[in-house]
Order: structure tokens, then C-alpha cells, then sequence
């Protein structure tokens, strides 16, 4: 397992926990998740981080309704490469 010091922001949203509400797409101030164009495997499209930009603001895991589906991680954190997105 790799750790990764991070130098911005970013979050990981489980594919498998995701049920593709949309709420965190339209919450998030700088507009930088959108739907996968992929099925998970309960037929939802779910959500995905772009990959930059994120400010670490936490609004998409306060309006997801779904425990544990989306994480934060603030800059400065140390993160399993293999659990972030983007
Ligand atoms: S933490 Fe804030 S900026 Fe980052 S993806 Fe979530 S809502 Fe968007
Ligand atoms: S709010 Fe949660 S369940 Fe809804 S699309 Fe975003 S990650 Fe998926």
C-alpha cells in the first residue's frame, strides 16, 4: 500500500455506495464531480471526482444521504494512493 502525502484537497467516492442521487453533483460549489458514464454493479451511474479543484469544502459529504459513500481528505493528508480519486 502506497500513502501519499496530499498537496490539494480531494475526496474518493465508492463506486459500490454510490446510488447516483446526483445530490453531491449539484452541491458541490466548484462544480467538480459528475457522473460516471459506467454502471456500478446495482445499475446505478455513480458519481466520480474529476480530479482537481477540489477545496476540501465537505459539502458533497454533508448532502450525501448515503454512509460512507463519499470521503474528504484535506490537504496535508497521508492517504492509501490506491483509495483516492482522480
Ligand atoms: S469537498 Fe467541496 S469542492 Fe471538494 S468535491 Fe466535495 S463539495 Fe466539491
Ligand atoms: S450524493 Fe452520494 S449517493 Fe448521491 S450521487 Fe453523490 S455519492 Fe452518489
Amino acid at each position: 500500500m502506497t500513502i501519499k502525502t496530499l498537496t490539494e484537497p480531494t475526496i474518493n467516492i465508492e463506486p459500490e455506495l454510490c446510488k447516483g442521487c446526483g445530490l453531491c453533483i449539484e452541491a458541490c460549489p466548484p462544480d467538480v464531480i459528475k457522473f460516471h458514464e459506467k454502471f456500478n454493479s446495482k445499475g446505478y451511474h455513480y458519481a466520480y471526482y474529476i480530479g482537481e479543484n477540489c477545496t476540501g469544502c465537505g459539502v458533497c459529504f454533508y448532502a450525501c444521504p448515503e454512509p460512507e459513500a463519499i470521503a474528504v481528505y484535506k490537504k496535508g493528508a497521508e492517504v492509501a494512493e490506491e483509495v483516492i480519486d482522480g
